[in-house]
């Protein structure tokens, strides 16, 4: 397992120094068939950690395992983090002036339909009633009109969106394109050093991240985010409290503050 780990810092060195790539890094790492915690030196490790009863409900019947409270996030997520930081590095190189009129007419002419609409908010979701008046009420603000304005619409993009807002949304994403384009390497390197990151924490930091659960507690937990009431051990409460109802009235706190 330390040989394990000690890969994987020296991984991450390279990532950090550019002596490897973060496809030649994730392909070892993060490709192997066997995740790391399936590895069975590392089953073993966490045998010899595991207590010998429930942390949660004292219970000593096996099999005892090794509940997480810590999970590593997925690459995606991490990219999901990591982008902003870099999509700011060209956020304003491109500006609402910038984009022609063509263009905004090239995504126009995709909305080929046209709907009825709410004056007031411009929203399609509108009833037309057969005796009353006015004629319409908004199914969305409530509003009630005789004379809905027309909106153009496509089936697959919904309305079309007002020139000004087109614009923006234009320039957002040529500016999306481009921190892509320019920071696509950092972003991917940055998430692979945060996923080697993770997988170093999941595999060593168990004193903090993990506790000692029977099969029962770690169901609960797991499937209904249940425990046993601490005070009594019977009724089931959510994992965030301490004692179930009937203790509290006892004098038992609901929750403790730590
Ligand atoms: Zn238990
Ligand atoms: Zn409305
Ligand atoms: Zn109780």
């Amino acid at each position: 397992m330390k040989i394990y780990l000690n890969e994987l810092k020296s991984y991450k060195s390279s990532l950090q120094n550019g002596t490897m790539t973060y496809q030649e890094v994730s392909n070892i790492v993060f490709s192997s068939g066997t995740k790391p915690w399936q590895r069975k030196e590392w089953r073993n490790q966490r045998k010899d950690f595991i207590k010998e009863q429930c942390e949660q409900c004292g219970s000593k019947q096996q099999p005892l395992v090794l509940q997480h409270f810590w999970h590593p996030k997925s690459y995606k997520k991490h990219i999901r983090e990591i982008y902003p930081i870099y999509y700011q590095k060209v956020d304003g190189v491109y500006n609402e002036n910038e984009i022609s009129d063509k263009e905004i007419q090239d995504v126009l002419k995709l909305f080929t339909e046209t709907r009825d609409a709410c004056p007031s908010c411009q929203k399609i979701s509108i009833n037309e009633r057969k005796t009353m008046t006015p004629k319409y009420r908004c199914g969305r603000c409530k509003i009630e009109f005789d004379k809905p304005i027309k909106l153009k619409f496509s089936t697959q993009h919904g309305v079309a969106p007002h020139p000004d807002e087109l614009r923006k949304k234009l320039v957002r994403e040529k500016t999306q394109l481009l921190a892509w384009e320019k920071y696509e390497v950092e972003i991917k390197t940055e998430a692979v050093i945060r996923s080697i990151d993770d997988s170093i924490r999941y595999l060593t930091n168990w004193e903090e991240d993990t506790k000692t659960f029977c099969k029962r507690c770690a169901f609960l937990w797991d499937k209904y985010r249940k425990k046993p009431c601490k005070v009594c051990g019977e009724k089931l409460v959510s994992t965030l409290m301490h004692a179930c109802y009937k203790c509290q009235q006892e004098g038992h706190p609901g929750v403790l503050i730590e």
